[in-house]
């Protein structure tokens, strides 16, 4: 039998590669809900927006930026968000596994931990995970183009679903909803909904817009909707409903990205 003792430890760590994600570059990692399509039915979330739902997974993303304070920003919609890592952050020496797994542990531990307080009437059923990946954005135009897209993708679900579910509340069948939406354009569905009484720029700012958290600049005049989180560091992460594809929003924040 082999002697354990005798293996060379240098000889069976060269097997273990290095990720290192490109230097200077944005991270982004960005976590998202496995089958939360069954989750959301399993826990019977409210269609299409779960109000709970959505401040339990900002609530979630508030803790993981006060633990991991290289994180300058993050933006989030339905079961995902996207953490944003400063250029030059050195966390876990850029190794992605250890970063993805890091943050996407913490914010699964979380959601568990939190659910209480956003649905004391529901009990958890079965456990949530969450999968994460690591993609590395050379420039700040890339970067802020990677959150306009999470943010286009926020407004075209959001206003498929409200459609989709209106609907179904009319009682139409699922598949028949499917049918009548099936090749819609904006327009038409902006139409659809006014038949429903409802204007899609009155609903609710989270819903159309989604969430960011981020680091509050002490300075500054409130001009977004704000829920205030107080941490122990004394530094506080604040939570806002913004366009974050406007040059607006970036220019009132040059520090973010910076
Ligand atoms: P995958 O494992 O591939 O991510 P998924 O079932 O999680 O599959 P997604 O594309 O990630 O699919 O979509 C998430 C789904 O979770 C949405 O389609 C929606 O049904 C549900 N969901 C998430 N958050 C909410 C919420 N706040 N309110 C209602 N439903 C929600
Ligand atoms: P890192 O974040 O770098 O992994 P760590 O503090 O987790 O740091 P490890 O080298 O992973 O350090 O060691 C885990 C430590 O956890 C042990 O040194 C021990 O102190 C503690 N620990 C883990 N499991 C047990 C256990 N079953 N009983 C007592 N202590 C434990
Ligand atoms: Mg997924
Ligand atoms: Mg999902
Ligand atoms: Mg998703
Ligand atoms: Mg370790
Ligand atoms: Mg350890």
């Amino acid at each position: 039998t082999k002697d354990i003792g005798k293996v060379e430890p240098d000889y069976i760590r060269s097997f273990q590669h290095e990720d290192k994600l490109i230097p200077s570059t944005w991270v982004v990692i960005r976590i998202d809900g496995c089958h939360f399509h069954r989750f959301s039915e399993v826990h019977e979330f409210v269609k299409p927006n779960d109000e709970q739902a959505i401040n339990l997974m900002n609530s979630c993303a508030v803790a993981v930026l006060k633990e991991f304070q290289d994180l300058v920003f993050s933006y989030g919609v339905s079961d995902e968000y996207s953490f944003v890592l400063k250029k030059d952050s050195q966390f876990y020496q850029r190794q992605a596994s250890e970063m993805v797994s890091v943050i996407v542990s913490f914010f699964t531990s979380m959601y568990v931990m939190k659910w209480k307080d956003f649905f004391p009437q529901k009990e958890l059923k079965y456990p949530p995970y969450f999968d994460g990946r690591a993609v590395c954005y050379p420039s700040y135009e890339i970067l802020r183009d990677y959150l306009s897209w999470r943010q286009v993708d926020c407004h075209i679900n959001n206003q498929y679903n409200t459609c989709f579910w209106e609907l179904v509340k009319s009682g139409k069948r699922k598949s028949e909803a499917q049918l009548v939406l099936k090749g819609t354009q904006t327009g038409d569905k902006e139409k659809l909904l006014n038949q429903f009484g409802i204007e899609y720029n009155k609903l609710p700012v989270m819903f159309r817009h989604g969430s960011s958290a981020l680091w509050d600049k002490e300075d500054t005049t409130r001009i977004h909707e704000k829920e205030e989180c107080n941490g122990n560091s004394g530094k506080r992460v604040i939570v806002e409903h913004c366009n974050i594809i406007e040059p607006t929003f970036w220019d009132a924040h040059p520090t973010i990205l910076s």
